[in-house]
Order: structure tokens, then C-alpha cells, then sequence
């Protein structure tokens, strides 16, 4: 267990910002974890307790004044075999890129178009990852969690952790409440690409790749390279990828809409609702590329939808630019856009500022 006192902690937290905790823990297994939840409630228990994963989804506002939890549970291993199906437990300290390449080195298929997201596999199930038609909630069987309160195991069925859009329990009646330890996956070992999304069609045809030729990893290759394209690296401009979520709007919201500004482009959800793109929304407002005065956050210039840190900004100013953009965005279509990412205050009591 590596225990680190009043901790710096840019290097846990994408957005880049200089932010410290009082005590940051990292654990290398349950037992370990245990330990640290002891050293909490005997020491500091009237102080709030976060479990961060590799801050890739975290926006800090100030100083956090209490202890961080950081899981180096990694390795995977093979817990049974069922027909085409491989189901594989994996540490949720594990970083998830690393866990979706090894699965494809392997022949285990299912998270190829998951491809280059950043973070920790334990928050790939507390977030409900998703990209290029994929979701992960789809492929997840079980997940463990120690019980931040008491110590407690627990464990769920993929069906019960109500899995939606970047939504689960693990982000609503069970938030903040439990450490995630392990992420058990369903894998296939058939290889059944899925290509209709998110411009992957094209991208194959640029590579000269045709469906036969196309293996999971080549498959891999190609979603890499349209997020490096599209998405900043956060080793180079501070980021946390997309900062809001895509509003979902009634069906006749969105035909009103759709008779005001004929080229909003839309999806059905069901019968009766429609999801908008946020970038669509944010870029009509006149944001994309904008910063507010001098600040140092801004809006990405390609993808309006990635707030980014361009040296030096504080949590403050990410916070006051997402709500400049909130307030236009509502103003200009009556669409509240929800952040996706995680906004961690902490002014007196704890605070987490709500989507
Ligand atoms: C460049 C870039 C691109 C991105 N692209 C995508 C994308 O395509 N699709 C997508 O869905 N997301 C994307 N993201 C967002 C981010 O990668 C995901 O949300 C990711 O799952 C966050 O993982 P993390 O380990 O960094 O978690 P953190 O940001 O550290 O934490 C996220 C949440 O999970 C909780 N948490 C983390 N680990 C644990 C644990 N072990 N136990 C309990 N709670 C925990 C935290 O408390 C917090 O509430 C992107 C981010 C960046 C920077």
C-alpha cells in the first residue's frame, strides 16, 4: 500500500489541474484495501472519502479535503468457458485499454470499438463506457465492490447495475458507496464486427480495408485512428473527453426544433424521443474553439464537445465555461445539457456538483 500525505494530484486527473488531497492511497489488493478503509474510519472519518480511477472523467474545483482511493488491483484470468463465451475477471486497477489490446491478442472479441478510452477497468463499469456503437454495459457479467462503510463484499449481475447511457447504479443510489475490486467481462470467441457507427466505414475504406480482410485487430487500428483524428491526446491539452452527455428530447421537442433549424440532425430513441448531438448544440452557440476572455479553458477546435485545459487553467474556470455553454445552449434550443463528467467540489462538506 503506498500512503501519500497531502498529495499532489495532476498526475491523477487528465484535466491537468493542480489540485491536492489530503491523504492519497493506493492499494494493490482487497486486503490492502480493507486496511486503508480502517486507516479512514479511525482517522479521518468525518472527511470524505472518493475512489478515483485514472482521473480521466474527474473535474476537480478545489483542493480535495480528504482521502482518494486508487486501486492497483491489476491481471486477469480466465474463470470459465461457456460455448463461444469466455468469461474473464479482471482487477479493476487494471487500465482498461490494456485489458481490451490483451483480449484481442488473444482471440477473446466484443470490446474492439472501445478502443483507446482512457481509465481504469473498475470505472469502466461505473461509468458504462461507450464509443462507436458499443457499450460495455452489454458485455459486463458480474462486477465486486468492498463496501466503503463497512468493509463488505458485494457482487452484481451485469442485469442488475441498470446499465443506460453512461449511467449505473454505481452513479446513482449506490454512488459514492462502494470500491469496485473486479469487472468480470463476457467475451466471444467469434469475431462479429460491428461497423455502422461513427464513421468506421469510411475509415475502413481509407485503410483499403474490406469486411472480409478485417481482423479485430485491424479493427482496432482503425477506431484508434479516427479518436486520434478527432479527440486531443490529454498528455498534450488537458482533457476529460466528452464533457457533456447527448440530450435526449420528446419527439415533439424535437419536430418543433427540427421546423426552426432544419439541419439539426437527430436520432430516434424508441418511439417517442429523439437524441441530439451535444457538439451540434454547442457548435450553434458559436463555442467551438471559443475560450471565455483570456481564460485557459476553452473548447477544443474540432470537437466542441471536449473542454480543454490549455496550460494552467483552474477546475473554476472549466466549471464557469460549462455553465457559459449550459446557459446559451438553453437559451438558444431550451435543451439543458448534462455534463458527463464527474465535477468533484469540496467547500466545507463534501459536494459533488449534479449532472
Ligand atoms: C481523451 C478522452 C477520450 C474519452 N473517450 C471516451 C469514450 O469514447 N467513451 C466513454 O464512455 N468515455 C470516454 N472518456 C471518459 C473516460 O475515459 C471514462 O469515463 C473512463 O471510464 C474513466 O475512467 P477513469 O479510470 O479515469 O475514472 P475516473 O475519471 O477516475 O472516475 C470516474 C468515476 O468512476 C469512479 N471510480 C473510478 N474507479 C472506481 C473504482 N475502482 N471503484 C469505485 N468507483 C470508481 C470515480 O469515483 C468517478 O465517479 C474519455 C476521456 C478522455 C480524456
Amino acid at each position: 500500500m503506498n500512503i501519500y500525505p497531502y498529495c499532489s494530484l495532476l498526475r491523477y486527473n487528465t484535466f491537468g489541474i493542480q489540485v491536492k488531497a489530503d491523504l492519497l492511497v493506493e492499494y494493490e489488493s482487497v486486503g490492502e484495501l480493507k486496511q486503508a478503509l480502517a486507516l479512514y474510519h479511525e482517522r479521518m472519518s468525518e472527511k470524505p472519502l472518493l475512489h478515483i480511477g485514472g482521473g480521466s472523467n474527474l473535474l476537480f474545483i478545489y483542493d480535495f479535503r480528504g482521502m482518494v482511493l486508487h486501486s492497483l488491483v491489476d491481471g486477469y484470468s480466465v474463470i470459465a468457458e461457456e460455448g463461444d463465451d469466455v468469461l474473464v475477471r479482471v482487477g479493476a486497477g487494471m487500465t482498461f485499454d490494456d485489458f481490451v489490446s490483451d483480449s484481442l491478442w488473444r482471440g477473446w472479441f466484443g470490446l474492439e470499438n472501445l478502443s483507446g478510452i482512457p481509465g481504469q477497468v473498475g470505472a469502466s463499469a461505473v461509468q458504462n463506457v461507450g464509443a462507436y456503437g458499443a457499450e460495455v454495459g452489454n458485455l459486463i457479467e458480474t462486477v465486486e465492490g468492498v463496501s466503503l462503510s463497512d468493509g463488505s463484499m458485494h457482487k452484481w449481475r451485469g442485469s442488475e447495475c441498470g446499465y443506460a447511457y453512461r449511467q449505473s447504479i454505481f452513479k446513482q443510489e449506490l454512488a459514492r458507496q462502494y470500491a469496485i475490486t473486479y469487472v468480470t467481462y463476457r467475451l466471444h470467441r467469434t469475431f462479429r464486427p460491428s461497423l455502422e457507427y461513427g464513421g468506421v466505414r469510411q475509415a475502413m475504406e481509407q485503410a483499403a480495408l474490406t469486411e472480409d480482410s478485417l481482423t479485430a485487430m485491424k479493427l482496432r487500428q482503425v477506431i484508434l485512428s479516427i479518436r486520434r483524428h478527432k479527440l486531443p491526446d490529454p498528455a498534450v491539452l488537458g482533457n476529460a473527453g466528452s464533457f457533456f452527455m447527448n440530450p435526449v428530447v420528446t419527439k415533439r421537442k424535437f419536430m418543433s426544433l427540427r421546423s426552426r433549424y432544419p439541419d439539426i440532425p437527430g436520432y430516434m430513441q424508441g418511439a417517442n424521443a429523439y437524441k441530439v448531438p451535444a457538439a451540434w448544440l454547442i457548435e450553434q452557440c458559436g463555442w467551438k474553439g471559443r475560450r471565455l476572455n483570456d481564460s485557459p479553458a476553452a473548447v477544443h477546435d474540432v470537437q466542441p464537445l471536449v473542454l480543454v485545459n490549455r496550460g494552467g487553467a483552474r477546475g473554476s474556470d472549466i466549471l464557469h465555461l460549462c455553465e457559459e455553454i449550459q446557459t446559451d445552449v438553453k437559451k438558444k434550443f431550451g435543451i439543458k445539457l448534462r455534463h458527463e463528467v464527474n465535477i468533484i467540489a469540496y467547500g466545507g462538506e463534501f459536494e459533488e456538483i449534479e449532472p
